[in-house]
């Protein structure tokens, strides 16, 4: 039996130290084994042949079988080409290359029998198959052939002649060579409780099924096998850290609480709102530590959960903390605590970069004696010189922002780790947030306050002004104010901080009875800080800015988002963004200005953003549209693994299968120490090797 994980793929007959070398680098192809795991991306069906006269410009890939009549070149220069002229005795269609003209005119040979592969397109009027693949007709056993694997190729391995046929041949003689039994890696009472397809047989059948539902079982068994994995090592470790900390007991639901609740609460708390208080008080009270997530839409009241949860770690004697992404942000929670607080004996502190001197040693001597209850901050709080007395809950505000690493560093800073609420406005779908986060309890705001108009998206394309100065006119006439904001990145900064100088400029002499504030990257923190100040107070009446007001900023007065170069943002940011608005009880507008040619999925995502204003929906849509890899808020923590064949926007009831009996084997065998469970032991030593660390990331 070979040792598939420990051959070089470069003995593999056919590949040799060249090839082996473009493999590694481009499809970390190393051993037969990473071979053999590398996965095809479609199959085609080459058990049909089809008459020319039967084919259509708008067909997949077909075969045909004929005999090329004539070679002929057209064109000039670049647009020179390769015509021949091909037909199975009935129909003519045209085979056409633009290069490699030299190459085929010597491989192939009129009047032979050869069955070509390719996909029709029109042109001219005419059929063609551009680039074809042909074999002679004798070579090929079509029916036998089945479903034809293709593999991902790079542009170096094109450029080292690799494409998908040669994979093909290696996954073809790697599958001669293996005339064992391919050992299993799941339990057998799994596989066959489950009705799975061996590992063997999945592993084949993965790369040349026999028919579509071989592949479908095949697929099935290698990504619940993934998966599956995943979720045992998650849960596994959950299960363990919980063993190990115990959280603090909050018992008592005291006076702070009442207090605040009965005589302090401007308005009446959704029910959402209610219920997720709940949760929490639960989750505190019951002796684990808390871990968990609040998702919330923008604007749906998440700052006055976080606020209750606080009070609630007040009445049993501990200290609290929330930590906000920006300045202006933990300002503006700061004002908020302040204001609603007022009366209650609490001492809220700010602590950030621009708190120094005397301010500051003060604010840490109040931590470290314990007088000062709730503290506010950024990062600053982290810092090693931020002692608290005892710290029993903590917060984290906006948590896409922050790294995992940081989040640890919280925990540190108490006996038993506090509990810890992480609130985003960023909706995670379900399947993301069950792969990344094993732990984390889930809650979700899912109303929002009363009395919110829903926030009314229009496209507009950016030759239109004067029509969007009218309508920012409008809400400006009425004591409104308004965002403009411009994508800014950081391979065109240059070109991004222009256009939105430009746009300011624009805007000063379009509407010159009102002030404008103008925000980006560049400006130092303390004359972006004032700029933002003067709008937040309402000193000027449209605030002109790069992405730097995505998160959080609260200014209910503000009723009209204009997001120039709409294009340019993903789902995710363009809601985020409109959240900005629709804060008041007023009618907000959202304005996508885009360039008139627009992508298919440009298109697509404005449609989505003119259509529905729940978060989560756009969330799920934006995790078909563009993957979980891309996916806005998870980069920074970071998908501890690339899934090779599950799709966590498609395969959520496998996920949701993987875990279930993940859940059921370790309520058993906790410890996967029984003897049937010896497999699984092995291979989660060998995936824990390939992972970050978890115990960051749950
Ligand atoms: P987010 O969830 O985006 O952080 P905030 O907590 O900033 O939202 O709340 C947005 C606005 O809604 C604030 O002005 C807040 O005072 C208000 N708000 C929160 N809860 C309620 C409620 N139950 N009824 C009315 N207004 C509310
Ligand atoms: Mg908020």
């Amino acid at each position: 039996m070979i040792d598939l994980e420990h051959h070089d793929i470069k003995y593999l007959p056919g590949v040799g130290p060249q090839r082996a070398k473009v493999l590694g680098d481009e499809l970390q192809i190393h051993t037969l084994h990473d071979l053999l795991y590398t996965f095809p991306y479609k199959h085609i069906d080459r058990t049909r042949l089809y008459y020319i006269h039967e084919l259509t410009g708008d067909m997949p890939y077909v075969q045909i079988r004929g005999q090329i009549l004539s070679f002929e070149t057209e064109g000039e220069g670049r647009k020179r080409r390769l015509v021949a002229h091909f037909t199975d005795g009935q129909g003519l269609v045209e085979l056409v290359w633009f290069n490699g003209l030299k190459y085929v005119t010597s491989a192939y040979k009129v009047r032979t029998d050869y069955v070509v592969f390719g996909r029709p397109s029109v042109f001219n009027g005419r059929i063609n198959l551009v680039h074809p693949d042909i074999d002679p007709a004798d070579s090929l056993h079509l029916n036998s052939m089945g479903l034809q694997p293709y593999y991902n190729t790079t542009e170096k391995m094109k450029r080292a002649g690799l494409n998908s046929r040669s994979l093909e041949h290696f996954t073809t003689t790697l599958f001669e060579k293996i005339d064992f039994v391919i050992p299993e890696t799941l339990p057998g009472y799994l596989v066959s409780s489950l009705h799975l397809v061996s590992l063997d047989e999945a592993l084949r059948h993965a790369h040349y099924p026999t028919c579509a539902e071989d592949l479908r079982k095949a697929q099935f068994r290698l990504k619940f096998e993934e998966l599956f994995y995943i979720q045992l090592n998650i849960i596994r470790y959950a299960r363990d850290r919980r063993q190990k900390y115990r959280g603090y007991v909050f018992a008592r639901v005291g006076s702070l609480f009442h207090e605040f609740y009965e005589r302090h609460l401007p308005f009446e708390l959704t029910g959402a709102q209610k219920r997720v208080i709940r949760e929490i008080r639960q989750d505190m009270g019951c002796g684990r530590q808390m871990n968990r997530l609040l998702q919330g839409d923008v604007g749906s009241g998440k700052t006055l959960v976080a606020l209750m949860s606080m009070l609630i770690a007040l009445d049993n004697d501990f200290q609290a903390c929330i930590m906000a992404p920006t300045e202006i942000l933990a300002e503006q929670h700061f004002g908020t605590f302040r204001k609603m607080l007022d009366g209650l004996p609490v001492r809220v502190e700010l602590l950030t970069g621009t708190v120094k001197g005397k301010r500051r040693k003060e604010v840490l001597e109040g931590l470290e004696h314990g007088d000062v209850h709730v503290l506010v901050g950024t990062h600053a709080v982290l810092e090693d010189t931020v002692v608290f007395k005892s710290l029993g809950m903590v917060v984290i505000d906006e948590q896409h922002r922050f790294g995992v690493a940081q989040r640890a560093r919280l925990w540190k800073k108490s006996g038993n780790p506090p509990h810890v609420l992480v609130m985003t406005a960023t909706p995670i779908p379900r399947t993301l947030a069950m792969t990344l986060y094993g732990d984390l309890e889930v809650s979700v705001i899912d109303e929002l306050p009363p009395g919110r108009k829903s926030i009314q998206t229009v496209h507009q394309f950016d030759n239109r002004r004067e029509s969007l100065y009218r309508m920012m006119r409008g809400q400006l006439g009425e004591g409104r104010q308004v965002y403009v904001v411009y994508p800014l990145i950081k391979e065109s900064e240059k070109m991004d901080i222009k256009n939105l100088e430009e746009g300011y400029e624009q805007l000063c002499r379009a509407l010159p009875e009102y002030r404008i504030s103008r925000v980006h990257g560049k400006m130092k923190p303390a004359e972006k800080e004032a700029e933002m100040q003067a709008f937040v107070s309402g000193e000027t009446q449209i605030l002109v800015a790069t992405t730097v007001i995505e998160v959080g900023v609260n200014v209910p007065n503000a009723s009209v988002m204009v997001i120039e170069n709409a294009e340019r943002f993903g789902l995710a940011q363009l809601h985020q963004l409109r959240g900005r608005v629709g804060r008041g009880a007023d009618q907000s507008y959202c304005i996508l200005v885009t360039r008139y040619q627009l992508s298919a999925d440009t298109r697509k995502r404005i449609q989505i953003m003119t259509e529905t204003n729940d978060g989560f929906e756009i969330a799920e849509a934006d995790l078909k549209l563009r993957g979980p890899g891309d996916l806005e808020g998870t980069q920074q923590s970071g998908l501890a693994f690339n899934l090779r064949l599950a799709d966590l926007a498609r395969d959520g009831q496998i996920l949701q299968l993987a875990r279930d009996t993940a859940e059921k084997v370790l309520d058993e065998d906790p410890y996967c120490a029984a003897e049937k469970n010896q497999v699984m032991w092995k291979q989660l030593e060998k995936l824990r090797k390939t992972l970050v660390d978890w115990s960051a990331i749950s």
